[in-house]
């Protein structure tokens, strides 16, 4: 029988799908150091982990039992992946499960940024019965999304996730991608309707002059930010931009720069290039919009992830 430890937690229909087919699944979080113990102690065979468990090379040497290493969600920071390959473990992820919830993430981000909630929910506690009616007035410039542009760059799972919820508000859609120039995108309705678009790769350039909003959905880079002076610079004014992807893709130095001069109206950010400890900067800026990396957190996308973990252990190991 295979012995699986979810040392991260996973949810309990992916735990269901893996007993169904006679794994023992064990979901005590074992401390960083107690790892290889547990793991060794226990027979583990499968270690499903998300972001917060290290697997790295001296663990995966000092656990022969180990076949398959998993990470619910996308980014393998955090495992060696390569040499657990080369040690003929199998290294699998969940990309698919997170990106409607992600996509769902950004545009709370950005309803939040153009009807000013991010700054309302900070002073309505405060001043909400002292000052209502100035608050009223101060918030009173809002706008629509209907009718704007969404400049997307990077345009893989997520950032077609998120085009089909601005084309599904009326917005149009540009994208930037090292890797598409053209794609279909079909958006289903609940009564079985769907309706197809064929978007056209923009350049950079065009897309960062042209877009009322930006969202940014791209891997960690390897040559710096995305999105700098030079970038910010070439927005339009009084833009938004969101940074639902990694920390380190923005340059958050320029980006306060930016909104400090007005240059851009908001930025609604859930990850941070000092995560955990975001600059208190950032975290302080009354045109910045907030969330602790939770762009998975969601019930649905933690079921899909457990889900999508569980099928691809069965797979390879049955
Ligand atoms: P994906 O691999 O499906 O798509 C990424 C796309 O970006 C690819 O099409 C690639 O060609 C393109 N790209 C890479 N570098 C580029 C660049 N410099 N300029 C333009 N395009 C570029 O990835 P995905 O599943 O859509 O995930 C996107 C990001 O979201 C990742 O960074 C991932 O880690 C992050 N993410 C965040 C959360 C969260 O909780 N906030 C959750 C899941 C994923």
């Amino acid at each position: 029988m295979h012995k699986v430890l979810a040392n991260d937690g996973i949810s309990q229909a992916g735990i269901d799908a893996l007993e169904k087919e006679g794994f023992e699944v064990k979901i005590t979080r074992v401390a960083q150091e107690q790892l290889e113990n547990y793991i060794n102690q226990n027979g583990i065979n499968v270690l499903l982990v998300r972001s917060a468990t290290q697997v790295r090379k001296p663990l995966i040497d000092a656990c022969p039992t180990l076949q398959l290493i998993g990470r619910g969600g996308v980014g393998m920071d955090n495992i060696d992946v390569d040499y657990a390959k080369s040690k003929g473990i199998h290294v699998i992820n969940t990309p698919a499960s997170s990106s409607q919830s992600v996509a769902e993430l950004v545009f709370a981000h950005l309803l939040s940024g153009v009807r000013f909630l991010h700054k309302a929910n900070r002073d309505m506690p405060l001043e909400g019965d002292s000052s209502f009616k100035q608050l009223k007035k101060s918030y009173a410039k809002g706008t629509e999304l209907k009718g704007k542009t969404l400049g997307i760059i990077g345009f893989g799972r997520i950032g077609q996730a998120t085009a089909q919820m601005a084309l599904g508000m009326g917005m149009r859609v540009l994208f930037h991608d090292h890797h598409h120039e053209e794609v279909d995108l079909k958006l289903d309705f609940y009564d079985g309707q769907a309706v197809s678009f064929k978007l056209k790769g923009a350049k950079m350039e065009e897309l960062l002059k042209e877009s009322d909003f930006i969202s940014i959905h791209v891997p960690a880079q390897k040559n710096g930010y995305v999105l700098g002076h030079t970038e910010f610079g070439m927005m339009k004014p009084g833009a938004g931009i969101v940074n639902a992807s990694r920390g380190g893709i923005i340059d958050e130095v320029a980006l306060t720069e930016a909104l400090d001069t007005d240059k851009l109206a908001f930025a609604g950010l859930d990850v941070f290039e000092s995560e955990p400890k975001p600059e208190i900067k950032i975290l302080m800026h009354p045109k910045i919009s907030l969330s602790p990396h939770i762009g998975a957190s969601t019930q649905e996308a933690q079921d899909k992830i457990g889900l999508e973990l569980a099928t691809q252990t069965i797979a390879l190991l049955k």
